[in-house]
Order: C-alpha cells, then sequence, then structure tokens
C-alpha cells in the first residue's frame, strides 16, 4: 500500500494544481484535465492496475497533447515500471515548453533529476536538484535528492554540508546521520593513515552526537593500534554501555587490548560484562577462556546456565560441539549428539546475524547504513530470543 500511495504523489501533486489553478481561475500553463478518462487513470492507480493506468493516460495524451498533468503522471509511472528513457523524453519536453508555470516547470525539473538519478546519470541529476535549491522551489525534496546523491558519491563534506541545510530548513534533526559522516571521513582519514584527522573527525562526530557508538568503536580501535591497550579498553568498555547490542563488535579487540593490558583480567571483564549484557559472542568468548583455565565441564556448565535463559543456536552448537569432544568412548549417545550437531550447524549457516530496526532488512554483516532502507545506525545485532516455558505461559494465562 506505501508503494502505491508513493506512486500516486505526482498525480495527487499534479492534479492538487489542477484544483488550485482552476480555483484561481487564472491564466493555465496547459489544457486542464477536464476528461474522465483522467479520473479513470488515478482510479486505476487507486485499484493497483498501473499498467491500465498508463494505457489510459497515453490514450488522453494523444488526444489532448497539451495536458501538462497528464504527462507527468504518464512519466512519473514510466519511471516507477523501468522505462527510464521515455520517462525522460517525457519530462525533457514538459520543460522545453515556453509557456509552462514556474511551479509545474519546478515540479517537472524534479521528476526529471528523479529519471536521472534512476538512470545513474548522477551529474545530470545533480545540477537539477541544484538549480531547485538555488530557485527554491521543492527545496526539501532537492536537498534530500542531494544527499542520496553525494552518499553514493561518498562525497562525506557534502553530505555534511546539505544535511545542515535540512537542519537549519526543518525541525527534522540529522545529528546521528552527521555524526556517521564524520566517522567516514575518520575512515578516510584513517585508510591514508592520517591519524590525527581521523581523531579529529571522531570528536566532532561525538560532539554531534554524544551517543555514537561507532567513534567510540573506531576511537577504541585506534587506541589499540596505537598501543594503548589500557585506554582502548576504558573506551571498549564505554562503546558496551552506549550500546550493548554492538559488545559483540568489539570483542575480539577487547579481549587483545585486555591480554596486552596490565590493568585488567580478561576473564574478569568478560564475565562483568557477560553478567551486563549476555550475548551469545560474549558467551562463547567467555566459554573459550573458562574452558581453557577450568576445564570443558566448567565451560560446558556456563553454556547450558545460558540455554536455560535463552534460545541461541551458535551457543547451542558450541554446547553439542565440546560434549562430543569430551572423551566419553563412542557410544549411541554420543552418535546421536553428532547428528543433532549437523542439524544446529546447518540452521546457524542460514540465520541472519542483523537486522535494520527501521525496514526489517536482515544481513550477515554490520552495515552502518541499511543497504535497502539508507538509514543510518539503523541495522543492529539480532538479539537471541529469551526462552518461555510452559510454566511462564499457564501462569500468565491464569494471571
Ligand atoms: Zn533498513
Amino acid at each position: 500500500m506505501i508503494e502505491i500511495l508513493f506512486l500516486l504523489l505526482p498525480v495527487a501533486a499534479a492534479s492538487g494544481w489542477w484544483v488550485a489553478r482552476r480555483e484561481r481561475g487564472g491564466k493555465r500553463d496547459g489544457g486542464v484535465p477536464s476528461h474522465p478518462d483522467f479520473l479513470r487513470g488515478l482510479n486505476y492507480l487507486l485499484e493497483e492496475q498501473p499498467d491500465k493506468a498508463i494505457d489510459t493516460f497515453i490514450k488522453l495524451a494523444e488526444v489532448d497533447g497539451e495536458t501538462v498533468e497528464t504527462h507527468l503522471a504518464l512519466g512519473s509511472l514510466f519511471r516507477r515500471r523501468g522505462e527510464v528513457d521515455r520517462a525522460i523524453r517525457i519530462h525533457q519536453n514538459l520543460i522545453a515548453r515556453k509557456h509552462l508555470g514556474p511551479d509545474l516547470r519546478g515540479y517537472a525539473l524534479y521528476e526529471l533529476g528523479q529519471d536521472y538519478m534512476r538512470a545513474g546519470l548522477l551529474d545530470r541529476a545533480e545540477g537539477l536538484f541544484e538549480e531547485l535549491v538555488e530557485i527554491g522551489l521543492h527545496r526539501l525534496s532537492a536537498l534530500n535528492a542531494l544527499r542520496e546523491i553525494y552518499q553514493q558519491e561518498r562525497d562525506w563534506l557534502r553530505c555534511l554540508r546539505v544535511a545542515e541545510r535540512l537542519q537549519s530548513l526543518t525541525d527534522q534533526p540529522m545529528t546521528a546521520e552527521m555524526a556517521h559522516y564524520h566517522c567516514e571521513l575518520a575512515e578516510d582519514a584513517h585508510r591514508k593513515q592520517d591519524f590525527d584527522g581521523a581523531r579529529r573527525c571522531l570528536t566532532e562526530a561525538q560532539m554531534v552526537d554524544p551517543n555514537c557508538i561507532r567513534a567510540a568503536m573506531l576511537e577504541g580501535m585506534m587506541a589499540l593500534e596505537e598501543g594503548d591497550s589500557d585506554q582502548a579498553v576504558v573506551i571498549f568498555l564505554r562503546v558496551a554501555k552506549r550500546g550493548a547490542a554492538y559488545v559483540p563488535e568489539i570483542l575480539p579487540s577487547l579481549i587483545e587490548a585486555a591480554e596486552r593490558s596490565r590493568r585488567f583480567d580478561t576473564r574478569g571483564l568478560l564475565e562483568d560484562l557477560a553478567k551486563r549484557y549476555p550475548s551469545p559472542p560474549l558467551l562463547l568468548s567467555l566459554g573459550d577462556v573458562v574452558l581453557q583455565e577450568s576445564g570443558a565441564e566448567a565451560a560446558l556448565d556456563l553454556l547450558t546456565l545460558y540455554l536455560s535463559r535463552f534460545a541461541d543456536l551458535a551457543v547451542l552448537e558450541r554446547l553439542l560441539d565440546l560434549e562430543t569432544r569430551l572423551d566419553l568412548g563412542i557410544t549411541p549417545g554420543r552418535h546421536r549428539i553428532a547428528i543433532a550437531l549437523d542439524v544446529v550447524r546447518q540452521l546457524l549457516s542460514g540465520q541472519p546475524a542483523y537486522q535494520c530496526e527501521q525496514c526489517g532488512f536482515q544481513a550477515r554483516a554490520l552495515h552502518w547504513q541499511c543497504p535497502s532502507c539508507k538509514c543510518w545506525g539503523r541495522v543492529v545485532p539480532l538479539q537471541p530470543e529469551p526462552i518461555v516455558r510452559e510454566t511462564d505461559r499457564t501462569e500468565a494465562s491464569s494471571a
């Protein structure tokens, strides 16, 4: 339904102009879609029949070639159907008309910009959206489109400028996005071995958004690289406090820093974290340390305790794996555990590890910008489900 509403936006906007201009009764840009077929076309759109709508609008355009609204509706429909060339031709022809009023011209320019973006002609789209911002037509949509283009071009400085402008024009806060742009700049500087520059960008990120987890993570990684293990541990603990869900992301670096540090004890640190933020990767890492220091039985107890509270395949896999490695000789029970282990491994291999809180997109790796909805900082590691026992259920239903 959202899709079809989005599809209808330009048509609705165009018919809005039609109504407004009809009420003003002033000089018209083109013909007015008084034809009943225009409304029939709109109805097809509402009934989610875009092909029939296109046929109707094409016939209408043939009969009444001057109608701007019909052409706008057609252009938008062609683009959304993937026929970008046809959409571009329609919008270019509209813009070339001599007597087109400024608002319809602005609308056609915006639509043409969208066509160019869809066709991957980012330079041309950029020029049109800049023109719209300059003349003050569709300024917010054009700025948002420019931000999208600069993101695709990974031009983070220009992203920042546009975001600042958007924030000043609307009440919509852009702090999370701006902090991520600073983080992207920090990563660019880091790649170029410009460590001071990277640090400056991370400070900027945390000034814009004091809760920026990504900036703290990068700061911790840089401290570790520079050999300041104590400082790295302190920063990683700050990351855990800001966003417990991200602890698995910093875990290998945190363990490395703790092992190098003389101030922190790795096992104590992991045990403390596991009490506060019990995630499967943390349990697995703690399980490794416990296995080395206290043996298999102690590690199995730790994993069993976790599985009595949370349903998680990775921890179950480790538990079964440890069971098969215990020296119990060849027994029928051992064979059954090996079969169960195969099943669990197969299920685990198809499991996503991350999900976007905004659109539900699932991924196997962490993306700071969601590949699907393009939101920043909304893809988070999936959390294991707490175990609900039959007794809990009956208690809940009788309460
Ligand atoms: Zn998303």
